[in-house]
């Protein structure tokens, strides 16, 4: 039977390389794996397009539903960004590097799950444990994963793991500079113009529920604020809109990776509750919290902490 190697919804660079990575490894040992993602190959984000091109992969099939599957989750375990009728497929493994999410299995599974700042981390340990090669083109892809989820290593979910595993994939993708492939990932994902304002919203966003309140963070990387600028009201409008539709908080991260901060956007039933995780004031509908760069390790705590999970 095959196993279908999925990342979370609204992938990222780490939810696509690391369902392409697991994917050749289960079928270098043998098994019948496909890397599959939840989105078509055009609505893919910027950044991931890029990557994808750079080590000349193909994009994974996109899987809508998977209901009757076997399914292998890479880089989350919460059923809100798995894929539709999760509860109906057999899921047989988990790789991942996010808090453990809600999924629960009638048989005993693989589970590899470290604090580590990728989930490309943990994979290159485990090609390493079952002495597989990593092909070149897929080394590429998840030393691309592991710069982009670190921010290049700024961002503090980042371990020395994470750093030894960039300096072994980058020989065996024959990446000298990897500075410069970070610049380049980020002018793409950091790249606004012409994009609709619902489309950057949702460019990397995640929707958890934390006490019965459905909670949308996303998250936009810049090399400046002024990137934004312009476009403020129409993110804010998108943001309304999506907590109109059954939500109690949208909060958008846009984060300068240059200054090491974030600026965050609150649309909220309740605004008060949002000032008080942060231990901010809002500035009319945002404001900046010094050091955030990080939604695992310091947004969604926070949130967590005020909704009393
Ligand atoms: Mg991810
Ligand atoms: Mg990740
Ligand atoms: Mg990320």
């Amino acid at each position: 039977m095959t196993t279908y190697v999925c990342g979370h919804s609204n992938p990222d660079t780490d939810s696509v390389a690391a369902a392409i990575g697991y994917a050749t490894l289960a079928k270098a040992m043998g098994e019948d794996a496909v890397a599959v993602m939840q989105s078509s190959a055009d609505k893919l984000n910027p950044e991931s397009q890029v990557v994808l091109e750079k080590f000349g992969l193909a994009a994974p099939e996109e899987i809508t539903d998977a209901a009757g599957k076997q399914i292998a989750l890479v880089d989350h375990s919460d059923i809100a960004q798995a894929p539709a009728n999760i509860g109906d497929a057999e899921v047989v493994a988990i790789v991942d590097h996010h808090k453990v999410g809600d999924i629960t299995t009638n048989n005993p599974i693989l589970v590899n799950c470290q604090p580590v700042g990728c989930t490309c981390t943990v994979l290159n340990e485990m090609y390493k444990l079952n002495n597989v090669e990593i092909p070149k083109d897929v080394a590429g892809a998840m030393l691309a994963a592991i710069l982009s989820d670190t921010v290049n290593f700024k961002s503090p979910t980042c371990t020395d793991k994470d750093k030894a595993a960039v300096a072994e994939l980058k020989v065996i993708a024959g990446v000298e500079d990897t500075d410069a492939l970070f610049m380049d990932m980020l002018k793409a994902k950091s790249a606004v113009d012409g994009v609709a304002p619902m489309d950057l919203l949702f460019r990397d966003y995640k929707d958890f529920d934390m006490n019965g309140k459905k909670m949308g963070v996303g998250q936009l990387e810049l090399a400046t604020l002024d990137q934004v600028a312009a476009i403020r009201d129409d993110l804010l409008g998108a943001m309304k809109e999506t907590q109109a539709d059954g939500r109690h908080t949208v909060l958008l991260m846009l984060t300068d990776v240059v200054k090491e901060g974030t600026d965050l956007v609150v649309v909220s039933e309740d605004p008060a509750l949002i000032e008080g995780a942060f231990n901010g004031k809002l500035d009319g509908t945002s404001f900046w919290i010094d050091g955030m760069m990080s939604r695992k390790k310091q947004t969604v705590p926070a949130l967590q902490k005020a909704c009393g999970c």
